[in-house]
């Protein structure tokens, strides 16, 4: 069984939930499960680099089984062996390893066979609701907190300073919405941010941020995904056409299709203290 030499083809970029494949290769791990590579696939998979959405809830169907995917992870390989999530020990785009999305299944079908792939598509409906909102919450972050800057920082694609490309820590998407931290460290102060009277001043920023998304969603902006081709590692960004400007995010992920899917977005942020460094969080929601 052979190791694929050529990064899976991916389809959920464009919205796919179902599919055909073949099975190039299998693996059983030490757990019990075993690995099933599949030449294409509309399952997305969580990637341990950037682990913000996760990964698709799924069925891999033959004949008359259905192995339920429990779970699905990006996995590369240099032809040799098959390294799963944080195991992977070189960068995507290195030379001589193809990254694969690698479904765990309990019981997998035989290499050569024609499958096919289904993917819970009420559940990657919300995650995608959920990544969008999360990507137009981090704009209208930007803008609300723009005039607490005092030196020049990368601008984001709207120009706002880049507050959440500088402090952010950790970014999870959950089904329609989404919650992010930002570490309000000293690092981020050098770079010019104002904390003092950060606190007082979270009930207007979260005024500011949700009038910002009311009125980003009562436009029912178009979003979509552009790619450089239809692989795993090709580069993708999302792409959102706002009354402001054209909005691209550099993103792996799926989304809706337009801004009036969300229905409502709103932000709620809160300020804590993690061994003596000030964490702020949003949590995003849409209803
Ligand atoms: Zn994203």
């Amino acid at each position: 069984m052979p190791l694929p030499q050529t990064d899976t083809v991916v389809s959920y970029p464009s919205g796919a939930t179902s599919g055909t494949a073949t099975v190039v290769h299998t693996e059983p791990l030490d757990d019990g499960r075993v690995v099933v590579l599949l030449d294409a696939t509309p399952c997305h998979p969580v990637d341990a680099g950037w682990p913000d959405q996760g990964p698709d809830r799924a069925t891999i169907s033959w004949g008359q089984v259905n192995a339920e995917v429990v779970d699905c992870v990006v996995g590369a390989t240099d032809g040799i062996r098959l390294q799963l999530g944080s195991e992977i020990p070189v960068r995507k785009g290195t030379e001589g390893w193809a990254f694969v999305v690698a479904h765990l299944v309990e019981a997998a079908p035989p290499v050569g066979t024609e499958v096919t792939v289904t993917v819970d598509s009420e559940h990657r409906r919300a995650l995608s609701l959920g990544h969008t909102a999360c990507h137009l919450a981090s704009l209208a972050l930007n803008r609300a907190l723009a005039d607490r800057w005092t030196k020049e920082l990368p601008t984001d694609a709207l120009g706002s300073p880049n507050f959440d490309q500088a402090a952010n820590d950790t970014s999870t998407i959950v089904p329609g919405g989404s919650f992010d931290t930002y570490r309000l460290n000293k690092s981020l102060r050098r770079k010019g941010f104002t904390t003092e009277g950060f606190a007082e001043a979270l009930p207007s920023v979260t005024d500011a941020v949700n009038a910002q998304l009311a009125s980003w969603v009562a436009a029912d902006s178009p979003v979509r995904i552009d790619r450089d081709g239809d692989r795993l590692t090709d580069r993708r960004s999302w792409v959102c056409t706002l009354p402001d400007g054209e909005a691209v995010i550099p993103c792996g992920g799926t989304h809706a299709n337009s801004l009036g899917e969300l229905g409502t977005v709103t932000v709620t942020l809160e300020l804590d203290d993690a061994e003596g460094t000030p964490v702020f969080s949003m949590r995003t929601a849409t209803a």
